[in-house]
Parts: structure tokens; C-alpha cells; sequence
């Protein structure tokens, strides 16, 4: 079965196939890192995890990179606030979006490029768009793009910028349609940049949001790859300035397929900073809500389609994963087995191939999560049946084959064996710690185990012991 996506290009669903070495090759937008951030983000990041999981899931590989954009307006207005360098600034929030992340079981990118390490490659690519002719530098030593030399501009947005065109320039990152105009790629130092600047053959300076993207995507991924994605605000002008960059530097067509996810929103607005309407991962955390949770309320909804937030959805959510853990554990409890890893060459009952069936072309029609968790439910409706019968007539074999079933569904949703880690997942750093703790035990020094059950937990790991000995959990 063929794996089909929305591609905002062309405005259709259509198949993805890898360019090449049966290895899809994504660019995602990452995060601004000026502060923790909300749940609105982690939606584009859940949607994100999810298409990754789903490529993989049809056999194909991934190669994922999702830059930090750790020099711009706000985080250099953050730092001057702070009274602090710039790159200790940005480091408090690149590691709580790790732990976020982990929080919510997306699976880590192969490469997270920081913008402050790859200013070279901006400035070259500026020159190169210089040399071509389609920048130009200002009086205040700025240089920008003039929108009016590269012809495709506005075929991401599906707008004819032909007729607006002034020559107007805009030095902000972000702005609307109507004051569209020659966007900034390298900005000359201000004032208001403090310690904040690198030289370049235009003089000192920093270099603008969209470069930062085109640079970094083209550098890891080649100058044409497969899929680029943000959520929908991202669409113009990021997504449409990085187009313009990249093309007019290289002549090639840059990315094949844009996908892009519609907001999460609060009282029919979307959740941002600069409305003051959002949440934090941290602030549902402290309200007793798990990750677990909050991943399943994001990713329960089409990725097109705006979700409220609500925390009803989180009540529905805890419920719901109440109902999937009843049927898992049953059904393992019987082969006494902790997840479905070793599960899958079990036999597997019709109902729960059809199940599979339904879920694999859910998840193919567009990432069509929704129907996805319809089909997982139909599994746990027979399962719970067959579990009820009197007397029992699910065989072992069966019970493994079921519960391989539900491990395969879980390589997408990443919602039902949550938490539930394999030695194998946990960090080295972490297992240094679990032997060490398991030596203590040995010896019965309990105030050494205790302190090292706290650095496990300081880690992200939450150890139980048993008579088996030590089990592992993510926290
Ligand atoms: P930013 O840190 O603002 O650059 O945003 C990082 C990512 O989160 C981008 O892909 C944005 O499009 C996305 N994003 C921001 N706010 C929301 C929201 N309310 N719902 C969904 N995605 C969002
Ligand atoms: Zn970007």
C-alpha cells in the first residue's frame, strides 16, 4: 500500500516515494529558542513525529533535520533583557525542548543544526544570490532579496505578487501578504543588537530567519530532497522566502512535497506567545496530566484540521488509554510478556489483521490519525470479546499475534507501550547508574541507592524494584 500526502505545492494528495536510497530526506522547522515551548509547537512536532514514524512504518528510511533557530529578534532581545551572552540564553531553552521532546515520545531528528554554527554557510549563500543578481545590499548595509528577479515567487502561497510589486523592502522576519515586499537576508548591525553580530563582506551583522533554513536544509539534505514541513504559519513567507533562496541560488527545484499543519488553537484563536493564550508542556506536567496524555490529545485530531484545546480532550484522552492499557495488559499478562516486541510472529486472528488493514490505510490516506485510533479501537472491541469467552479460546500463539498487532500500530502512534522501555532504549549514562544502584542494593547500602534512584529520576528515568530486580521506566 502506497503512502499518500497533501502537498501544499500542488494543492494534492499524492504518493511520496523517496528521491533516492529509499531514504526520505525532511526538513522540519524547529523551534525559536527564547523560551519554553507550547503546546501549539509540540503540535507541529507531534505532526511531524508522526509522518517520520508513518514513512518508516511503509519500510522507508528517514533522514530528519530540524534547525534551532538561536539568533533572531526576539532571542536576541531575550539575552540583552537577561543581562546574559546570547548563547547561555539559548541554552537553557534548547535543553528543556529535549526534555520536552522526550516527554512526549517524539523520536529525535538525525541532525539539529544551530544557526550560530553554520553563519558561514548563510553569508555564502547570500553571496551567491548577490553575485546572481537577485540581492542586493542597502544603504545601511543590509542586504535583501529582490522578489520582483525570481519569477516562481508566490507558487507555494498560490498568490500573483505580479501585480503588487514596489519595491517596498521588509526587514522584519515575519509579516502578512499585503506588506509582501524584498525580504531581509543579511541585516545590519543595530544598536539594539548589543554584543549580537559576525562580519561579513557587507560589514558586522547577523543574518536573517529565512537564510538560516535554505542554508542549513540544503547543507545536510542536498539542493533538491524530499519533504519540508512547519505548520501553516510557517507557509508564507518563511517557506516561500526559503524557495525563492534556494532556487534562484541553485537553479534546481528545492523540496518535492510541503506539508504543513493547520494551529492548535484556545477559544478559537490560535495558541501563541504574543497573544499570551498558550500552555506549556511544563504547565499541563504540573496539572497532573502526563505526557503520554497530552501526546495523545494532540495527535488525535487530522493534522489539516484546527484542534481546540480543551482540557476535557485530556480527561477523554486519560480514558480512553485507560481502556487500551486494560486490553494490552490483559492480553500480556496471559503470555507474560511487558510489551509487543517479540510479539509479531504470533498468529494473528481476521479480526485483528482487518484491524491492521484499516489502520496501515488510514495512516497511508494522509496521515489520517483519527481514523487510525478508530481502528485500534475496533482491535480492543474484539480483543476484549475474545478475552471474555467462556471458556477461553484465544490460544497462545494468538494472544502473542494480537499483541504484535497493537506493537505494530504503536510504531505510529508511539501512545500505547509508552513508557514501557526495553533495556535496550535506555541511555548508557542511565544503565551506568541502574548497575552502579544494583551494587548498592547488593551491599544494602540504601542511602546510596536512594541518592542514585534520585539521579536516575534527575536523568528522566523512574526505577521500581521487584523481585525480577530493577525496571526502568520513562518519567
Ligand atoms: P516558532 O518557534 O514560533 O518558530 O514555531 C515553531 C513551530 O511551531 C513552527 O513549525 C510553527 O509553525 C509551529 N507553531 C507555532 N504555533 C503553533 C500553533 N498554535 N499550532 C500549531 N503549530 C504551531
Ligand atoms: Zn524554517
Amino acid at each position: 500500500m502506497e503512502m499518500k500526502v497533501y502537498n501544499s505545492l500542488t494543492r494534492q494528495v499524492e504518493p511520496l516515494t523517496p528521491l533516492a536510497d529509499d531514504t526520505i530526506r525532511l526538513y522540519t522547522c524547529g523551534p525559536t529558542v527564547y523560551n519554553f515551548a507550547h503546546i501549539g509547537n509540540f503540535r507541529a512536532y507531534t505532526f511531524e513525529d508522526i509522518l517520520r514514524r508513518v514513512v518508516q512504518f511503509n519500510g522507508m528510511k528517514v533522514k530528519q533535520v530540524m534547525n534551532l533557530t538561536d539568533v533572531d529578534d526576539k532571542t536576541i532581545r531575550g539575552a540583552n533583557a537577561a543581562g546574559v551572552a546570547l548563547t547561555d540564553y539559548t541554552k537553557t531553552y534548547k535543553d528543556a525542548f529535549f526534555a520536552d521532546l522526550r516527554k512526549l515520545n517524539i523520536q529525535p531528528a538525525e541532525i539539529y543544526p544551530a544557526a550560530t554554527d553554520h553563519i558561514p554557510e548563510m553569508i555564502a549563500l547570500v553571496e551567491k544570490l548577490v553575485e546572481k543578481g537577485v540581492a542586493y545590499k542597502s544603504d545601511d548595509g543590509s542586504v535583501y532579496f529582490a522578489v520582483t528577479k525570481f519569477p516562481g515567487y508566490g507558487k507555494l502561497a498560490h498568490i500573483d505578487f505580479d501585480h503588487q510589486r514596489t519595491g517596498a523592502r521588509c526587514a522584519a522576519d515575519e509579516y502578512d501578504k499585503e506588506n509582501v515586499g524584498d525580504f531581509a537576508l543579511w541585516k545590519a548591525w543595530e544598536e539594539s543588537d548589543g554584543p549580537v553580530g559576525w562580519d561579513s563582506p557587507w560589514g558586522r551583522g547577523r543574518p536573517g530567519w529565512h537564510i538560516e533554513c535554505s542554508a542549513m536544509s540544503m547543507k545536510y539534505l542536498g539542493e533538491t530532497f524530499d519533504l519540508h514541513t512547519g505548520g501553516i504559519d510557517n507557509l508564507f513567507p518563511h517557506h516561500e522566502n526559503e524557495i525563492a533562496q534556494a532556487e534562484a541560488a541553485t537553479g534546481k527545484p528545492f523540496v518535492n512535497t510541503w506539508m504543513h499543519c493547520a494551529h492548535l488553537r484556545v477559544n478559537g484563536e490560535k495558541m501563541s506567545k504574543s497573544l499570551g493564550n498558550f500552555f506549556t508542556l511544563r504547565d499541563l506536567l504540573e496539572k497532573g496530566w502526563s505526557g503520554r496524555e497530552i501526546r495523545y490529545v494532540l495527535i488525535n485530531a487530522h493534522y489539516r484540521q484546527g484542534l481546540n484545546f480543551a482540557f476535557s480532550a485530556l480527561e477523554d484522552a486519560r480514558k480512553s488509554l485507560e481502556r487500551i492499557d486494560r486490553c494490552v495488559d490483559a492480553l500480556s499478562g496471559k503470555v507474560g510478556q511487558l510489551d509487543g516486541r517479540d510479539t509479531e510472529k504470533g498468529e494473528v486472528p481476521e479480526w485483528a489483521a482487518k484491524a491492521l488493514e484499516d489502520f496501515t490505510a488510514a495512516v497511508n490516506d494522509d496521515l489520517n490519525i483519527p481514523r487510525a485510533f478508530a481502528a485500534l479501537f475496533e482491535l480492543v472491541r474484539h480483543a476484549n470479546a475474545a478475552l471474555a469467552s467462556q471458556p477461553p479460546n484465544l490460544s497462545p500463539s494468538q494472544l502473542r499475534g494480537i499483541l504484535g498487532v497493537f506493537f505494530r500500530m504503536d510504531e505510529v502512534l508511539g501512545v500505547i507501550f509508552f513508557g514501557k522501555a526495553e533495556k535496550t532504549d535506555v541511555p548508557a549514562e542511565v544503565q551506568a547508574l541502574l548497575d552502579q544502584r544494583a551494587e548498592a542494593r547488593k551491599a544494602k547500602n540504601w542511602a546510596e541507592s536512594d541518592r542514585l534512584r534520585d539521579a536516575i529520576a534527575a536523568a528522566g528515568w523512574a526505577v521500581k524494584d521487584s523481585k525480577d530486580g530493577q525496571a526502568v521506566t520513562r518519567r
